[in-house]
C-alpha cells in the first residue's frame, strides 16, 4: 500500500513525464527576447522544452531534466546563443529567389566592377537567348540612368534586361527596347512618376524605365512559368533557415502574378515543404480595386499554420534616386519639384476605411516625408471618423509605414500616438557609395538625417526591421545578421574604418533583435505565438554560431544559425552541431 502511494505521489509530481518534450535544447544561452526586464530586454535561461509545434518549458537544466521522456532528442547547444527565430517585416521573398544568379550586381560599386560583373553575367548565359538578373546600382549613372548603348557595347543585338538594385528602375538593350514594342511614340503611364528616361529634344528612349513603365517589355520577353518561379523559392529556402530567418512578411508577391505566388505557397505548404512561416499580403491595384475584399478573402482561401495572408500593401511614393519619393521640400537638383504622391487623398481614406471596418491593417511604402505624413494624416483622420463606433475599428489596426528613410522630426512621436509600426530596411543606413548620389538629390543634411532608428525607439514607437530583399537602396540581402550589426555601427558590415552614417542614431544589438522579433511579431499581429521564447509559444528557435551580444559588432553580419526550427521541426542544422 505504502509502494503503490508513493508511485501515485511520484507520478503526480512530475508531470511533466506526461507528456515528455520531443526536443529539448540544452546548454544553452537563451535571451527569450519577452517582456522580462533582463539585461539585454528579456529573460536569461539555458533551456528550451519543445512538443509538437510548441515550447513547453523554458528554464534550466533541471527543467530540461524534466522535460526528458525516453524518446525525447537532446541537444547539447554548447553554451551558444539561442533566440527567437528572426523575422523579416518586409521583404519580397518569390521575386528575391528567382532574380538570384548568383552573380550579385549590387556589389559592383566602381563602372569597372560593373563591366567584369556584365562579363560575366554574360559568359554565364551562352547562346542567344534573353538575359533577365537585378542589382545594378543607381549611382553609377546620371540622373537619366543608365543607356542601352552600354548594354549593346557588352551584349551586341541579345535582349538584355536588368533591374536596378533598388527595383525601381529597369535598363534595357535595344534589343529588348526593339522586340518588346517600345519607341519615342510610347506614352508614359504617368509622366514624373512612371515613365521612360527620353532624349529632351527628340523624345527617343535612352534605355531606362522608372517605375514599372518597362514591365510590358519584361512580361513579353522574360519566359517565368509558376513552376520556375517554385524551384527557385525552393532552392532559396535553405539558405534563409541559415541565416536564422524563420518568417517573413512579403509585402508584394508575384511568381509571376500574386495568385501564382498564392498558389505556390499553398502546395508546399500541403506538400509539407514550406519551411518558412510567410505573412503576405495583396497590392492595390488602382482606385477601382477593393484588395481589403480580396485579403479577406485570401485568409479564408489560404489562412493556416505557416501561410498567413496578413495586410494590404499599398504605395504612397517611390524613391529618391529617381524623384520619385514625395519630399516635403523641392528636390535639391529639380527647383520647385517635391515628388508628387502616388495615391490622392481620397484614395488613400477609402483604403483606410475600409481596411479598419473589415480589421486588416494595411503596410504602405512611404519614403519622402510629405508621403510619410499624409499616411500619418490619414490614419489620423479615419481613427477620429471612427471613434467610438463598435467593431474592428474600436481598437484600430496595426498600420504600418514601411521604409521610412525620410521622415520629419515633428512626425516621429505620432507613430507612438496612432500606433502605427514604423518599418525599416537599417542595412541601408550606411555612407554606402550611394549616399553621394542621393545627397545631390535630396541635399546631404536630409539624408544625413535619415532612418533615425534612435528617435524613434526614444519616442516609444514599435519599429520593426525587414530587409525589404531583393529591392534596395543599396546592400540587397535577405540576412537579418547584417541588419543588425548595421544598426549598431551605422557601417556597411565589416567597414571598421569607414566614416559611421549618423551614429547618434545607432541603436543596441538588443534592440536591434528586438525589432527582428518581437515587434515584428507586433506588426503581424502574432505577438502571442511568435517573437520571444515563453512556453506555449510556437517553437521557432534559432542557435547562432556566437554571441551577438558580446561579440564584436563588426563580425555580427559574418555570423549564422547552426540549428534552426520552425513551427518546432528542424529545418536546418549545421555539422558543426552534433546532437546524440
Ligand atoms: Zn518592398
Amino acid at each position: 500500500m505504502l509502494a503503490r502511494t508513493l508511485l501515485l505521489a511520484m507520478v503526480l509530481a512530475a508531470p511533466a513525464l506526461a507528456q515528455p518534450a520531443d526536443l529539448v535544447i540544452l546548454n544553452a544561452r537563451v535571451h527569450t527576447m519577452d517582456s522580462g526586464k533582463g539585461p539585454d530586454g528579456g529573460s536569461i535561461a539555458s533551456a528550451v522544452c519543445v512538443r509538437g509545434n510548441s515550447i513547453t518549458a523554458v528554464g534550466d537544466a533541471q527543467t530540461a531534466e524534466k522535460c526528458t521522456g525516453p524518446t525525447t532528442r537532446r541537444i547539447d547547444a554548447g553554451g551558444r546563443l539561442l533566440l527567437p527565430g528572426f523575422i523579416d517585416s518586409h521583404m519580397h521573398a518569390m521575386g528575391g529567389a528567382f532574380a538570384e544568379t548568383g552573380i550579385n550586381l549590387s556589389l559592383a560599386d566602381t563602372p569597372e566592377k560593373l563591366k567584369a560583373a556584365l562579363l560575366q553575367l554574360r559568359e554565364a548565359n551562352p547562346g542567344t537567348g534573353p538575359i533577365f538578373a537585378r542589382g545594378w546600382q543607381n549611382h553609377l549613372f546620371g540622373p537619366q540612368g543608365p543607356t542601352s548603348a552600354q548594354l549593346d557595347a557588352i551584349f551586341g543585338d541579345r535582349v538584355v534586361i536588368l533591374g536596378s538594385v533598388d527595383g525601381h528602375s529597369d535598363w534595357f538593350s535595344s534589343a529588348a527596347l526593339k522586340l518588346g514594342g517600345a519607341t519615342a511614340a510610347t506614352p508614359d503611364p504617368e509622366p514624373g512618376v512612371s515613365f521612360f528616361e527620353r532624349d529632351a529634344k527628340t523624345g527617343a528612349l535612352l534605355g531606362t524605365a522608372r517605375e514599372g513603365a518597362g514591365s510590358f517589355i519584361v512580361r513579353k520577353l522574360i519566359p517565368r512559368s509558376p513552376a520556375d518561379y517554385a524551384a527557385a523559392f525552393l532552392r532559396w529556402q535553405p539558405l534563409a533557415a541559415e541565416s536564422g530567418l524563420t518568417a517573413l512578411f512579403d509585402a508584394g508577391m508575384g511568381a509571376p502574378t500574386e495568385a501564382d505566388a498564392y498558389a505556390i505557397l499553398d502546395t508546399l505548404q500541403h506538400q509539407g515543404r514550406l519551411t518558412l512561416r510567410m505573412f503576405t499580403s495583396t497590392g492595390d491595384r488602382g482606385e477601382a480595386d477593393d484588395p481589403v475584399s480580396r485579403l479577406v478573402q485570401l485568409k479564408a482561401d489560404f489562412g493556416s499554420e505557416l501561410l498567413r495572408p496578413t495586410a494590404v500593401k499599398l504605395f504612397a511614393d517611390g524613391v529618391p534616386e529617381g524623384h520619385t519619393a514625395w519630399l516635403l521640400q523641392p528636390y535639391q537638383d529639380k527647383p520647385g519639384f517635391p515628388g508628387k504622391p502616388m495615391m490622392t487623398d481620397a484614395h488613400l481614406m477609402a483604403r483606410l476605411r475600409a481596411a479598419e471596418a473589415a480589421g486588416i491593417p494595411t503596410h504602405t511604402h512611404a519614403i519622402g516625408g510629405a508621403a510619410i505624413r499624409q499616411v500619418l494624416d490619414g490614419v489620423q483622420k479615419v481613427r477620429a471618423e471612427n471613434a467610438g463606433k463598435p467593431g474592428p475599428q474600436k481598437t484600430g489596426q496595426r498600420h504600418a509605414i514601411a521604409h521610412m528613410d525620410l521622415v520629419d522630426p515633428a512626425d516621429i512621436p505620432r507613430f507612438a500616438q496612432l500606433g502605427v509600426i514604423a518599418q525599416t530596411s537599417i542595412q541601408w543606413a550606411t555612407r554606402d557609395p550611394s549616399f553621394d548620389n542621393i545627397a545631390a538629390f535630396v541635399g546631404e543634411p536630409l539624408l544625413e538625417s535619415a532612418y533615425p532608428i534612435r528617435s524613434l525607439l526614444d519616442a516609444g514607437v514599435v519599429q520593426s526591421f525587414g530587409t525589404d530583399w531583393p529591392a534596395a537602396a543599396y546592400l540587397s540581402t535577405w540576412k537579418p545578421l547584417v541588419q543588425i550589426e548595421v544598426a549598431v555601427t551605422r557601417r556597411l558590415p565589416g567597414a571598421r574604418s569607414a566614416p559611421p552614417r549618423n551614429p547618434a542614431q545607432a541603436i543596441t544589438v538588443a534592440e536591434a533583435v528586438t525589432g527582428l522579433t518581437r515587434s515584428a511579431a507586433w506588426q503581424l499581429g502574432a505577438e502571442s505565438q511568435l517573437g520571444s521564447i515563453e512556453p506555449g509559444k510556437r517553437a521557432d528557435l534559432i542557435l547562432l554560431d556566437r554571441d551577438i551580444f558580446t561579440a564584436d559588432p563588426f563580425t555580427i553580419a559574418e555570423g549564422k544559425s547552426l540549428l534552426t526550427l520552425v513551427n518546432g521541426k528542424v529545418v536546418h542544422q549545421d555539422a558543426l552541431l552534433t546532437s546524440p
